[in-house]
């Protein structure tokens, strides 16, 4: 099934641009994904959460079965060969991220657990630093909790003030309010380059120019941004860029923060243990240079492996490929979906990646899900770790259908389909 590419993928900054080739091969895309041939309820599976979790093609299975089965070892520091080998494909892990972002210096990516540990590890460690009292922090209505909650316990510890950039009705930041907040008080100003729970994608480019005209750094969560947009933080001009591995087709419990050198040199140590250190006395202890600095104690080794692994992966697949592919799935199930009566779009932003936040009338999202999980259609529903978004919408939940670089047509008319029965069955 080789899928004919809209040449014209439309962007609104550096992030996007149009398809490399004329065509995409879907067949041997999901073939790369053995989860996916199988049944749910008697059913073909259609995985339709991949804003949760994305599938793992087989290239991230045989590396991390590789470095079990061929060279496990601990880390760093070791003389003997499995040791150095490790530690070989973790940096080559740390220099996939780096392509991937196109960051200057792999020593500038920090292995965390994911997204949140990376935005706490600079909550704790910039913030702390950087953030005192009558300072402000700036974050906008759509974030998920991970790029709230850390930046209302700094602002609580350091007697500091959060500041929100309100969203409008389509679940786009209203760039006018986010100026009128941007002060010289404004020490950071943490964004999602996508919103998990609308689909919308910020105009972070530009949001990034704002800030630093206003002086302050710049923290990007980009969470739902990394599995679907090409992301170039020199060309975003962040200082920070946050992103997990198990959303864009690696493993679980790894990620990566990405820092400008000059913040990440001055910041200190967030937590304390082996590998973080050059010298340890009881008269006092000295630090390493970043990364390591970050990354006390015995690393996700066969994660990391697995991650790089990963991106490489999305890199030959080709992300304005998969964003061309995924913008013609979500043009179709929007079109589609607009049919279903008593279905209401939640985030309907100009700019969006391949993310339907729904509510159907009289029916309550927890069994929508229901109703499509019995026919093998998985989807999200909940508040989506974003509840200042629902009430901003005056939902209490959605239901959340996203696509990933294997989804096809013919799933979207299956959810399309399964919600005009759900509305029969509900009436
Ligand atoms: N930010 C956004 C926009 C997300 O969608 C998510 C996860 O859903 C996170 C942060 C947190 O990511 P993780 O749970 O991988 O740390």
């Amino acid at each position: 099934m080789a899928m004919t590419l809209a040449a014209s993928a439309e962007d609104t900054e550096d992030t996007r641009e149009a398809a490399p080739g004329p065509t995409y091969d879907l067949d041997r895309v999901r073939a790369d994904f053995p989860i996916l041939a199988q049944k749910v309820h008697g059913r073909p599976l259609v995985y339709l959460d991949n804003a949760a979790s994305t599938q793992k093609p087989r290239a991230v299975m045989d590396a991390i079965a590789a470095c079990y089965g061929e060279y496990y070892a601990n880390v760093e520091r070791g003389v003997h060969t499995l040791s150095q080998r490790s530690t070989a494909a973790r940096e080559g892990a740390r220099e996939a991220v780096r392509r991937f972002l196109n960051a200057p210096s792999a020593e500038e990516v920090v292995f965390v657990r994911g997204t949140t540990e990376a935005i706490n590890l600079v909550a704790a460690s910039w913030g702390r630093r950087h953030v005192g009292p009558g300072d402000e922090v700036l974050i906008t209505e759509l974030e998920h909790h991970s790029n709230i909650v850390p930046w209302q316990l700094l602002c609580e510890e350091r007697g500091a003030l959060l500041r929100v950039a309100p969203i409008d009705d389509r679940g786009e930041v209203i760039l006018e309010e986010l100026d009128r907040l941007l002060s010289p008080r404004t020490r950071l100003v943490a964004v999602a380059h996508v919103s998990n729970a609308l689909g919308t994608v910020n105009p972070v480019r530009e949001i990034a120019a704002r800030a630093h005209e206003a002086g302050a750094v710049v923290l990007v969560d980009g969470a739902q941004a990394a599995p679907h947009l090409r992301v170039d933080v020199q060309a975003l001009g962040c200082d920070f860029y946050a992103f997990s591995g198990h959303k864009v087709y690696g493993p679980s419990g790894i990620g990566a923060l990405w820092g400008r050198r000059e913040l990440l040199e001055a910041m200190p140590p967030w937590q304390g243990g082996g590998g973080m250190i050059r010298t340890v006395s009881f008269a006092g202890t000295t630090y390493a240079p970043p990364p390591h600095r970050f990354e006390a104690g015995t690393p996700a080794i066969e994660a990391a492996v697995g991650f790089g692994a990963a991106l490489n992966y999305l890199t030959a697949l080709g992300l304005p490929a998969v964003g061309a592919w995924e913008a013609e799935l979500l043009a179709l199930a929007t079109e589609r979906m607009a049919a279903v009566p008593g279905l209401r779009l939640i985030g309907t932003a100009k700019e969006k990646a391949a993310v339907l936040s729904f509510t159907l009338e009289r029916i309550h999202p927890h069994d929508v899900g229901t109703v499509l999980d019995r026919e093998g259609i998985a989807v999200r529903a909940g508040h989506h770790c974003a509840q200042p978004v629902m009430e901003r919408f005056g939902v209490p939940a959605t239901t959340r259908a996203s696509f990933g670089l294997y989804n096809t047509r013919e799933e979207v008319e299956a959810l399309v389909a399964a919600l005009h029965r759900a509305r029969k069955l509900f009436g």
